[in-house]
């Protein structure tokens, strides 16, 4: 269904952004930048939820190809960096020389889980720093575990509402959703992925100080 959800909507985004380059009075202009957005907010929400049926339904596969992590936190990190800049966020990061310069799994995989983590410490921070920390850990013959940490002095979780945070749809409460947007389904499906990939993800938080999400994997 993957295309058939897809092409409309990428037919309404590229339309409205083509409208945006035609002359319009700020009222249009306002209005068609709005389609523009909730168009790829949709299309963000119909990609998670594809991808957790398809996690659902064992129907989604792996990669196995070589790629190198470090350059994947550097994309991350160019990514939000421009959101972190308005919000006047500091984005540092750590990268352990143990780990391999080539890696062999699936990097888009872990670019999404990286991202999602990355974008919700961004989202939910509104002073201080995020930072992404990848150390190397046990090392085998054939593999080695690689863990990312994504660390922020944001808003906190509470202790109780901290195990429904990988479930499906799972939001801290409503008045969370108005304000920061979102579907509650990035933390579901990163671990699904984690242990489709025979990793974990976790996270420790203190409510008003900030969280550490972290997911280990074997590559
Ligand atoms: P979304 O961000 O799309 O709502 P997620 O599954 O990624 O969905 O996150 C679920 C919920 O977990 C968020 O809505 C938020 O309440 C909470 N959360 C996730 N990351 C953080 C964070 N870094 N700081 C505070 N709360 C967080």
């Amino acid at each position: 269904m993957s295309h058939e959800l897809r092409t409309p909507l990428n037919a309404v985004i590229g339309m409205t952004d083509l409208l945006l380059k035609t002359r319009l009075d700020p009222q249009q202009r306002k209005y068609a930048q709005t389609v523009t957005a909730s168009g790829q907010t949709l299309l963000a929400l119909i990609d998670e939820v594809l991808d957790l049926s398809k996690i659902e339904a064992g129907k989604l596969e792996l990669e196995r190809i070589q790629f190198d992590l470090i350059s994947i936190v550097e994309q991350v990190i160019e990514v939000v960096s421009h959101q972190t800049q308005m919000k006047r966020l500091k984005l540092g990061s750590f990268i352990d020389p143990q780990i391999p310069r080539v890696l062999i799994g699936d990097p888009n995989r872990i670019r999404q889980i990286l991202m999602n983590l990355t974008s919700n410490a961004v989202k939910f921070t509104d002073n201080g720093e995020v930072f992404i920390r990848l150390n190397a850990g046990r090392r085998t013959a054939e593999s080695c575990e690689v863990r990312i940490e994504v660390e922020d002095t944001g808003i906190g979780i509470s202790p109780d509402r901290m195990d429904r945070l990988f479930q499906s749809f799972s939001q801290v409460d409503a008045s969370m959703t108005r304000r920061y947007g979102g579907t509650g389904l990035g933390l579901a499906i990163s671990r699904q992925l984690c242990q489709m990939m025979g990793g974990d993800i976790s996270v420790e938080s203190q409510p008003g100080i900030g969280s550490k999400f972290w997911f280990a994997v074997p590559l």
